[in-house]
């Protein structure tokens, strides 16, 4: 049971990264954009036939995203409402330049799981330098965006995703103060080396000068084999969660490897039994070659910077550590399970180890974790938590806080809690 199911509606977009290999207009002598947008009857066949596979559940999120814009996609109005009569949860990533207008009054929004608008800097210089857009006219699109998405039955997340970069690292919190205003989340995340095979030549000291000169000018590279330190033996890459079909309904097997590239797809959609998929998609040569440099970490987990005013991941009542620490200690009798086995939740291991408290369970939606043990910490499925517990007491250790909440108050949990984003970044 996949928990994301990425569907590129568009493959092109209409920003001028120089990390991305997107398909923009400038690539092509003969551009058109047509060609690079699933069709709305295409669509509903990819569906149709995820429903037919049984790969579709309640708790789904149909990422209307991959790697193009979404919003080129003139069909996205009526994309989402089909999704609507079906019941289906989505959720969008932008780069706020296209203004869609959904009729206010109405609920079309309201299976919008999370919108992500991404930010590459918050000056004229900084959107020349990546984005190429208007920087004042963004401004005023996230506003506007925000308030259509809002009073058109939007009630989810609304994530800001600042792409640090060295350009950009004097402006973030000009951008804080902005998303503050506009009441959107601040996630800033290092930018990194965006495409697989420029990774792996980076780590195996065959990336080419130029190439490395540019990153060495633009991006943090220090950050790569840092991170790939942290990782644990026992990790599992983070797309492997996640299905991921392209605007021609190919599987693809990763966000970074550009389409034609090797092991870019092991098949189309209409062509693969439910388990060839499940198998093909963690059976992949180019994952097992990724895994054994440790990149999968570094491609699959941005590294949040360190911007110590964040609120992400506080509670709602803005708890600190050491309020979690007394709520915990007074819960006697109470199971701990971390909601989250990922990285924040090995962090919180840890950091309640140290403070002498013991967590009974992990639960984690994705397959790949339940029934394993993770930092010494059995794995268990979300729906088995009222099996195994008498009195849980549940906190979040995930990005996704809010969406999370919403599942596990589903399941008539009422002890549910945050951990706080401080200790993660501090761990
Ligand atoms: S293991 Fe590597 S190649 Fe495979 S999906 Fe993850 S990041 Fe991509």
């Amino acid at each position: 049971m996949y928990m994301y199911i990425g569907i590129e509606i568009s493959s092109w977009c209409n920003a001028k990264c120089p990390w991305c290999f997107t398909t923009k207009p400038a690539d092509r002598v003969n551009f058109n954009p047509v060609a690079n947008v699933m069709s709305l009857d295409t669509f509903i066949d990819v569906i149709e036939r995820l429903e037919t596979l049984g790969l579709l559940h309640d708790d789904v999120v149909i990422n209307l995203y991959e790697i193009g814009e979404p919003f080129l996609n003139r069909d996205i109005s009526r994309i989402i409402s089909y999704l609507n009569s079906k019941s289906l949860k989505y959720a969008i990533s932008t780069n706020a330049s296209v203004l869609p207008s959904f009729e206010e009054g109405t609920n079309i929004l309201s299976n919008l799981s999370y919108l992500i608008i991404s930010m590459p800097g918050f000056s004229q210089e900084s959107y020349d330098r990546v984005h190429g857009f208007r920087f004042d006219r963004i401004k005023k699109n996230i506003i506007g965006l925000i308030t259509n998405f809002r009073n058109s039955g939007f009630i989810g997340d609304a994530r800001l995703i600042y792409h640090v970069y060295q350009l950009n690292i004097d402006e973030i919190y000009k951008a804080k103060a902005f998303a503050d205003e506009n009441h959107i989340d601040f996630y800033p995340y290092y930018a990194i080396l965006y495409e697989w095979k420029y990774v792996w030549e980076y780590l195996s000291d065959t990336l080419s000068y130029d190439l490395l000169k540019k990153a060495s000018e633009e991006l943090f590279l220090g950050n790569i084999e840092k991170t790939i330190s942290a990782r644990r033996p026992d990790f599992v890459c983070e797309f492997l969660n996640m299905l991921l079909i392209d605007v021609d309904c190919d599987l693809k097997t990763c966000c970074q490897i550009k389409k034609g590239d090797p092991g870019y797809s092991y098949g189309s959609i209409f062509n693969l039994s439910a388990e060839e998929i499940i198998t093909k998609r963690t059976t992949q040569q180019i994952c097992k070659k990724c895994q054994t440099k440790g990149m999968d970490y570094y491609l699959s987990c941005y590294t949040l910077f360190n911007l110590h005013s964040s609120t992400a991941g506080q509670s709602e009542n803005g708890h600190t550590h050491k309020d979690l620490l007394k709520l915990i200690r007074g819960s006697a009798g109470q199971e701990i399970i971390l909601f989250g086995a990922g990285e924040f939740g090995i962090k919180a291991v840890r950091y309640l180890n140290d403070e002498n408290i013991g967590v009974n369970y992990f639960s984690d939606n994705s397959p790949l974790k339940i029934g394993k043990q993770i930092s010494g910490v059995n794995v268990i499925a979300p729906w088995d938590i009222l099996n195994q517990c008498t009195d849980p007491l549940v906190i979040i250790t995930t990005i996704n806080h809010r969406q999370v909440f919403n599942q596990i108050s589903q399941l008539g949990i009422r002890s549910v809690y945050y951990f706080p984003l401080e200790v993660y970044i501090q761990q």
